[in-house]
């Protein structure tokens, strides 16, 4: 593997299996095809409320910790078992998200804005340690 290869499939699995609910901005479970929520829900957590509302109000439904946790642990979970077949695993430029799919359910996770920032910090340094 070249060390933009690492870069990409490695990095990313870590950050993933490290992240901890406070740096999810959104998480989705649904079916596969549209993501705009027609087609399951997406959640937040209370400290990231504010945030998500900046693309649109929220219903005290959609703020569940608890349904982040469990949604982020699915996608970490199925991360873990990357190669498997029927499973589509996706990480969206930059660390935006966390996509994980299989038969007829999707599970993704959408981080913070400062999540992003801290842990694409955290991964470029690390390649220039490593390169
Ligand atoms: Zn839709």
């Amino acid at each position: 593997m070249t060390s933009a290869e690492v870069f990409q499939t490695l990095v990313p699995a870590e950050v993933l299996q490290t992240l901890v609910p406070a740096e999810v901005l959104r998480a989705y479970a649904g079916r596969p095809g549209c993501m705009c929520g027609c087609r399951g829900r997406y959640v937040t957590t209370p400290v990231a409320r504010a945030e998500a509302e900046v693309d649109g109000s929220l219903d005290d439904a959609d703020v569940s910790e608890t349904e982040v946790t469990r949604v982020l642990r699915l996608v970490q979970a199925a991360w873990c078992e990357a190669g498997a077949e029927g499973l589509e695993l996706d990480v969206g430029d930059e660390f935006q998200y966390f996509y994980a799919a299989r038969g007829r359910r999707v599970h993704a996770v959408y981080l913070t804005m400062a999540a992003r920032a801290r842990r694409l910090a955290a991964a470029s340094a690390a390649e220039e340690v490593s390169s």
